[in-house]
């Protein structure tokens, strides 16, 4: 049995008086690969950045590497007790978001390179030597010394993953990271997201390329308005799916 990276039980989150996560359960073993998948405002974003501690949540369990955050206060006064292991979760779980969110100022290389050496604080040569190589594996290996502003989105994408994994996490959360690509340069990023999927790193991904969920995916969750509406491998969700609502959804998209 693989071991549980990410576990979340019966999370509830509000922002203020709208419910937006309404009991919702997700495990994310090593090794896997979990889709969320579902229309608009469902609650796939919040329920990632409740992953990483960047939300806060009302109620309901989060266990990352079998640890439970420990809370302290409840309900809207609930947030995490621990700073110490609120910096383990952030530190392990890299997130990639739908606008890069490179810096600007910043070189490709220095991007990639800053928070393992302010962060973490590791050394600076192997930081740039292990940088280096994950450009080359995003393909970019020969941008190290320009900005951002002069990269297509794909390749800022690309060097924003490269950016996550050069922290060494043991599991990359992606929200929407095709979403604000044009086509022919998605398919650039979706290359690089399966080649991760394949070498056996643990990943939640928001997606709404159902292409790529159906194609890497160990699990796939379908949200709708906050609640887990139907969940399964691949095959059975898109292939047989049970609920009308799911059904729908589907036909609706490519
Ligand atoms: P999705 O990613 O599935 O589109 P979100 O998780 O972004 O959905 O949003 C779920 C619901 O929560 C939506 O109704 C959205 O308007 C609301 N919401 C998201 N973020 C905030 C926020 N910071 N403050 C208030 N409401 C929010
Ligand atoms: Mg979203």
């Amino acid at each position: 049995m693989p071991a549980p990276v990410i576990e979340i039980r019966d999370l509830y989150k509000s922002y203020g008086a709208l419910e937006v996560l309404k009991g919702v359960s997700v495990t994310a073993d090593k090794g896997h690969v979990v889709s969320l998948i579902g229309s608009s405002g469902s609650g796939k974003s919040t329920l990632l950045r409740c992953c990483n501690l960047l939300e806060d949540s009302q109620s309901g369990e989060i266990l990352f590497d079998g640890d439970p955050i420990r809370w302290r206060g409840e309900g809207h006064n609930r947030r995490p007790g621990d700073a110490k292991q609120v910096l383990r979760v952030r530190t392990n779980l890299s997130m990639v978001f739908q606008q890069f969110n490179l810096w600007a100022h910043m070189t490709i290389l220095e991007n990639v390179m800053e928070a393992p050496v302010t962060v973490l604080r590791r050394d600076r040569d192997t930081v740039e030597a292990l940088a280096r190589n994950l450009l080359d594996k995003v393909g970019i290996g020969d941008k190290c010394e320009v900005y951002p502003a002069q990269l297509s989105g794909g390749q800022q994408q690309r060097a924003a993953i490269a950016r996550a994994l050069c922290m060494e996490p043991q599991a990359l959360l992606f929200d929407e990271p095709t979403s604000a690509l044009d086509p022919e340069l998605e398919q650039e990023v979706v290359r690089v997201i399966k080649d991760l999927a394949a070498e056996g790193r643990t990943m939640m991904i928001v997606t709404h390329d159902m292409r790529m969920a159906a194609d890497m995916s160990s699990h796939v969750i379908f949200l709708h308005q906050g609640r887990i509406e139907e969940e399964g491998p691949p095959d059975a969700l898109f292939g047989a799916p049970k609920s009308a609502r799911l059904q729908q959804f589907l036909s609706h998209s490519n």
